[in-house]
């Protein structure tokens, strides 16, 4: 019986997400109590202080705000942007979802990039749409000519995360300005800094760019990296009007943003000094890295987030379980092109160092393999 219930093919068909390996799932295959979770893009200091106090007040037999008024007034005086034109998600990772659902209408076009975030093709998707990807150069760095020339098709939507994951660079001045050019009034722009706080001083802040053109667009930001705050859910969407905003606002469930992330998210944002400080050492400690991982002779991107992309030169999954039996998840890379490709995360310095070892074993195994050949 239940082989004859017809399911939606958008949905069902749809690939899985990619997620990071569980600590707790890592543990048990491994028999290591002490892993090194660099998977997830999470803040390895935790979170400020401040959030943990805050949540002492949080009452969990009353409903949240559904308007999330609290952190919205906070985003719209940190931001200079009237709080009606921001949503406030369960993670940033809804807003995309939301988005979709708010704009798409069958057989609608969309534009994302390649290597790129996989739900801005899962999210399309599930809503019906057509994608198309825009690859980037061969060293991995933007390709804005060929973001124009996939625009000039007039998608609905397109997506890009900049600083970019998984690569990690972000898209320049010059860069920004060509690509809002490019975008024609039928298509809406979602740019996507979820690693906004991590990058370099001059590259520009996408929303203050945004805010002076004359096209539609959503800029999407997060708690969950440089905040600390990934297990609670709370990011948000900044969009180009009011009328987007309520049409993004009516594609979630009303009580989308539970207590305590909204609690905790105003505390956060209120403790700028401690975000700053834990970027400040994330980002010293990827220089780090970058530096010895380029000396192992590893191609890694330029990156302005809290990871690196590294070509190890072998399957992604091979170099995912040799890591693993060291104790250190990573994400081993699966999108066609990018097989040999794996992202880590930028972790406590002791971590990083697990993983420096770790990846020199990796390439002592591989050249003995070569030679071996
Ligand atoms: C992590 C991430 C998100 C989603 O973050 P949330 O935890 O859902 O806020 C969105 N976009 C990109 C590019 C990310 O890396």
């Amino acid at each position: 019986m239940a082989q004859t219930l017809r399911l939606n093919p958008n949905v069902a068909e749809l690939p899985p997400y990619n997620a990071g390996m569980n600590i707790a799932v890592a543990r048990s295959k491994t028999g290591l109590a002490d892993i090194a979770a660099l998977a997830s893009n999470e803040n390895p200091y935790g979170c400020s202080p401040k959030v943990t106090a805050a949540l002492a007040s949080l009452d969990p037999s009353r409903y949240a705000d559904p308007t999330c008024v609290g952190l919205r007034d906070a985003l719209s005086r940190r931001l200079s942007v009237a709080g009606n034109r921001i949503v406030i998600g369960n993670g940033s990772e809804e807003m995309i979802a939301a988005v979709c659902r708010a704009v798409l209408r069958p057989f609608a076009t969309v534009v994302a990039m390649t290597p790129g975030f996989g739900l801005h093709e899962i999210e399309p998707r599930a809503n019906g749409a057509k994608i198309v990807k825009v690859p980037m150069t061969n060293d991995l760095r933007f390709d804005v000519e060929a973001m124009a020339m996939a625009l000039q098709k007039k998608p609905s939507i397109f997506f890009i995360s900049s600083p970019s994951n998984p690569v990690g660079p972000a898209l320049e001045q010059s860069q920004l300005s060509r690509l809002i050019a490019a975008v024609p009034r039928e298509t809406l722009l979602v740019f996507d800094e979820a690693y906004f706080e991590f990058r370099d001083e001059n590259t520009p802040d996408g929303l203050e760019i945004l805010a002076e053109s004359a096209i539609s667009y959503v800029v999407l930001r997060t708690f969950s990296k440089a905040y600390g705050l990934a297990g609670l859910r709370v990011g948000y969407a900044v969009a180009s009007d009011e009328r987007l905003a309520r049409a993004m606002s009516s594609a979630k469930t009303p009580f989308n943003v539970n207590a305590a992330a909204q609690l905790a998210a105003v505390a956060a944002l209120d403790d700028e000094n401690w975000m700053r400080n834990s970027v400040a050492s994330v980002v010293k400690e990827r220089e780090r890295m970058a530096g010895e991982i380029t000396a192992l002779g590893f191609f890694v991107p330029e990156s302005q987030t809290n990871f690196l992309f590294i070509d190890v030169g072998c399957d992604s999954s091979i170099a995912f379980e040799h890591l693993l039996s060291h104790g250190v998840i990573v994400k081993p890379w699966k999108e066609q092109g990018f097989a040999s490709f794996i992202r880590v995360t930028v972790g406590l310095p002791t971590e990083n160092d697990r993983f420096l070892d770790a990846l020199r074993l990796l390439k002592d195994k591989l050249s003995e393999a070569k030679v071996a050949s």
